[in-house]
């Protein structure tokens, strides 16, 4: 049991005052495995107040005084990597290997990543009269979801202790504890008092206030589209930076003179991988329409052996949803996918056989599936995919753009530089060529309702800065 009674507030755990806590439950289990506090408005105007009067201070620190610190934070996340990696297989019902490179090993390397781009990079330029200084943004607010949790918080953190930011961090209740761990970590390093603040709650409350506060000047949004416009409408009267990552429905393309096979099996782990609750899963497969049988012979047996159970074993490749409310809402939709008349072609309605407890559903695909249908238009967040056939390749794009998001893409061609035609024509912020792998260091966001702003590389520390032309 991890109870966490006190928020990180100015350098200091203090004791909230705030009443009540939030439970932690062990999604394998079903089991309670720590708690957190519910933060007051009183506790999030404290924690935003440190941060304003460290601001001055910190954000004319020297470029080797925060990098040291992010490679203090990357060197630590090492050190206490098996401890994180289990807590967030925890929390979340990460596999374990998958947790240990996704959930830990990734942020160790974004927070690394950071202290070499502030080795290079370039703080002032010359544009006729003027010198355009690049100056941090002031007092950020980050509030962030449970799918990869460590990875999101460091994902916004490490840029702005890089840019010379002062923060205030609200991790979502799911999966609050591993940003308690963060928070001993920056103690432990000696971040200056007031940089870094934690406080946990309730979106509807901690959330609201830190994005309406008049004395935040940026807030950075990782979670669900409507939450995101929630805190763009809370945070307008202030005229605040917000910056949203938000959801997705992703296509993935196979076209005509793909490795048809390759690209069949890849596509399965592309959409399910942490059990798809990933915002950039390939959800929407397009195929050739004369392809299809093959392709749904190679993918209904591969989902048939993505085994589900223990996220603690190692042979495991699918955990449980998160939560009890995401494993009735990926149930639903697995329904609607057999009342709208898509062919299922694996898993199905129930949990996977042998499975007596925890928020499991069965890995699940479709095909035959068809544009009105609300598995090809809505974010289901599961292990479920979907297959559509296209006839012409003008049709395959327009799937493929046929959604209300943006966020991330796949396609598949032996011709590379055809797939990469198809790619630029592709309305997402990410596109990945022949399963081409995730990169730290390119800009990650949305097009669309998929948010904007961009996290991780050097486009992600530009977000934290404002430009002040001087004139002479
Ligand atoms: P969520 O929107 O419910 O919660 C995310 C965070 O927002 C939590 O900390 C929550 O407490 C807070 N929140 C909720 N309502 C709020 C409000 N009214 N005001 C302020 N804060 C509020 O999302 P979730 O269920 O935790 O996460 C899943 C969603 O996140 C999915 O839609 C997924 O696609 C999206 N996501 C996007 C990305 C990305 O980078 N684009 C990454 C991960 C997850």
């Amino acid at each position: 049991m991890m109870q966490r009674g006190q928020l990180y507030i100015n350098g200091e755990w203090v004791s909230p005052d705030g009443k009540g806590t939030i439970d932690v439950i062990n999604p394998s289990t079903e089991e309670v495995i720590g708690s957190v506090p519910v933060s007051s408005r009183t506790d999030v105007d404290l924690a935003v107040a440190a941060a304003k009067a460290a601001f001055p201070t910190w954000s004319k620190s020297s470029i080797e005084e925060r990098s040291n610190f992010l490679n203090a934070i990357s060197a630590a996340l090492k050190e206490r990597g098996e401890e994180l990696a289990q807590l967030i297989t925890a929390e979340v019902g990460t596999p374990i290997g998958y947790s240990r490179m996704a959930m830990v090993g990734t942020p160790r390397v974004v927070s690394r990543s950071y202290a070499k781009i502030l080795e290079e990079f370039s703080w002032e330029e010359e544009i006729r009269n003027s010198l355009v200084v690049k100056e941090p943004v002031g007092v950020c607010a980050f509030i962030t979801p449970w799918n990869f949790p460590l990875h999101q918080i460091i994902g916004k953190v490490a840029p702005a202790i890089a840019a010379g930011c002062t923060m205030v961090l609200k991790p979502s209740k799911e999966a609050p504890l591993n940003a308690f761990i963060l928070a001993d970590i920056i103690d432990e390093i000696g971040l200056p008092a007031g940089v870094f603040n934690l406080v946990s709650g309730h979106g509807s409350e901690a959330g609201e206030h830190l994005s309406g506060h008049s004395d935040v000047d940026m807030v950075s949004f990782t979670g669900s589209t409507a939450a995101g416009i929630r805190v763009s409408q809370i945070s307008a009267p202030t005229v605040k930076r917000v910056t949203l990552e938000l959801g997705g429905k992703s296509a993935n393309v196979i076209l005509r003179d793909a490795d048809i096979a390759r690209a069949a099996k890849n596509s399965v782990g592309a959409c399910f991988a942490n059990s798809g609750q990933t915002c950039s899963a390939l959800t929407r497969l397009i195929v050739p329409a004369e392809n299809r049988d093959e392709i749904v012979e190679i993918i209904s047996s591969r989902v048939a052996g993505y085994t589900a159970g223990d996220p603690l074993d190692e042979a495991v490749r699918c955990g449980p949803m998160a939560s009890a409310r995401q494993q009735t809402s990926v149930s639903e939709y697995i329904q609607s996918g057999i009342d709208e008349g898509a062919t299922l072609i694996a898993g199905g309605i129930g949990i996977p056989e042998g499975i007596d407890k925890g928020f499991f559903v069965r890995p699940t695909a479709f095909a035959d599936v068809t544009p009105e249908m609300r598995i090809w238009n809505e974010e289901v967040f599961g292990p479920l995919l979907v297959i559509a056939t296209y006839e012409t390749e003008d049709e395959a794009l327009e799937l493929a753009n046929d959604s209300e998001y943006g966020l991330s893409g796949g396609v598949w061609s032996m011709d590379e530089e055809r797939a990469m035609d198809f790619a630029r024509q592709m309305r997402t912020g990410q596109v990945s060529i022949n399963g081409g792998h995730f990169n730290i260091s390119a800009p990650f966001g949305g097009y669309k309702m998929s948010g904007n702003g961009r996290e991780l590389g050097l486009h992600g520390l530009e977000e934290f800065l404002e430009l002040k032309a001087i004139q002479r």
